[in-house]
């Protein structure tokens, strides 16, 4: 039974289901912007780390030094941008916010660094997309805060230390393993960030909804809650086009009804899985017996980038258990195959219905 649509088709797809994309567009960087806490106490979730950067926040106060430098990794939309925020709110500092692809030439990382205000926070996104120019700058700046220039050429190569003022630095990365060991190492903070529960995003939901003057009731803010992937981003993207749908064709509220018609129309499930999670595992099902199979070929086959693949398709579906790495590539588990209407491997690969 052929369910895999040709790469056309799949791409077309693809394109479609950009609403449980993590990934950001302009137009929600203005939508995030409006919605994002300001402070730990409108911060849901990640309490662990939450806690530890109280704690950090208050040494660096007693200790009058700026923050040590922090590295927070995780998949998108998980809120590191929106910590690095909060933590300058609370500490009551300015903070810059960049990221590493804007930072190509040397002048840009220099410049930006000679501007900063004594304690304040530069946050750069994508910090493992550094140069390695960019990066090695870097290496003294947060070490010592200071730049070390050479000027001239070949014999009359005269190198200066120009001091910078101190400054916190705080680095988001999808990737913490691709950052090299010399720049990790000058982070004195590392934390990671985790899925969100579905309690923690029911409160997301809900505060969301109240921001943009939506009615929502417990149920609908559980339905919405369970099919967000376990992402914040995720969640307030299905608020705002749930609740079009609520104004459009229903009352104006989100109830469980509401949210679960609207979620189908928008080809979500029960899972928050899209049509491209389900069309990666049933070409890994169908074509390559459950997997192993590499990603370079998954990603030749969906017609689909390998960095989208891994960063936006693969952490919640491994967070699920429906897919697991390997050594010799992707694997679907026995309940992706179940979820799906597969017997689960051993058995013969024909779809159950
Ligand atoms: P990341 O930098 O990890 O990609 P962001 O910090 O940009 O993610 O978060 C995406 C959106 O999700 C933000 O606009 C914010 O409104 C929301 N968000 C993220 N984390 C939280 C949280 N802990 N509580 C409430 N909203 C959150």
């Amino acid at each position: 039974m052929a369910i895999i649509s040709d790469d056309e088709n799949f791409s077309k797809k693809v394109k479609k289901n950009v609403l449980v994309k993590p990934e950001v567009n302009e137009y929600d960087k203005t939508f995030e912007n409006n919605i994002r806490p300001k402070s730990f106490d409108s911060y849901i979730g990640q309490t662990n780390l939450k806690e530890t950067l109280k704690i950090s926040i208050e040494a660096a106060k007693k200790r009058e030094t700026p923050l040590d430098h922090i590295l927070f990794y995780g998949p998108p939309g998980l809120g590191k941008t929106t910590l690095a925020g909060v933590i300058a709110q609370e500490t009551g500092v300015s903070i810059k916010i960049t990221s590493a692809p804007s930072l190509e030439r040397p002048r840009d990382i220099i410049g930006i660094l000679m501007s900063l205000k004594a304690g304040e926070i530069l946050f750069i996104d994508e910090i493992h997309r550094l140069n390695k120019l960019a990066e090695e700058i870097l290496y003294s700046a947060m070490e010592d805060f200071c730049l070390d220039m050479t000027t001239g050429k070949s014999q009359s190569v005269k190198t200066m230390r120009v001091p910078l003022v101190k400054f916190t630095m705080i680095g988001a990365t999808t990737k913490a393993g691709d950052l090299s060991s010399p720049l990790r190492d000058r982070f004195g903070l590392i934390h990671r960030l985790e899925f969100y529960t579905k309690e923690e995003l029911i409160q997301v939901v809900k505060r969301t909804a109240s921001i943009l003057n939506i009615k929502i009731t417990d149920d609908g803010a559980a339905e919405i809650a369970s099919r967000s992937r376990g992402t914040p981003r995720i969640a307030n993207r299905l608020v705002k086009r749930v609740g079009d749908f609520a104004i459009v064709k229903f009352d104006g509220v989100i109830t469980e009804e509401v949210a679960k018609k609207s979620l189908e129309t928008l080809d979500i499930d029960n899972m928050g899985l899209n049509s491209t999670d389900r069309t990666l595992l049933r070409l890994i099902i169908e074509k390559y017996d459950g997997g192993p199979v590499g990603i370079e070929t998954l990603s030749a086959a969906l017609g689909e980038d390998i960095k989208t693949l891994e960063d936006v398709c693969e952490p919640y579906l491994l967070q699920t258990g429906f897919l697991q790495r390997t050594p010799r590539g992707r694997k679907v588990s026995p309940e992706a195959m179940r979820y799906l209407g597969y017997k689960p491997l051993g058995a013969s690969q024909q779809t159950l219905f």
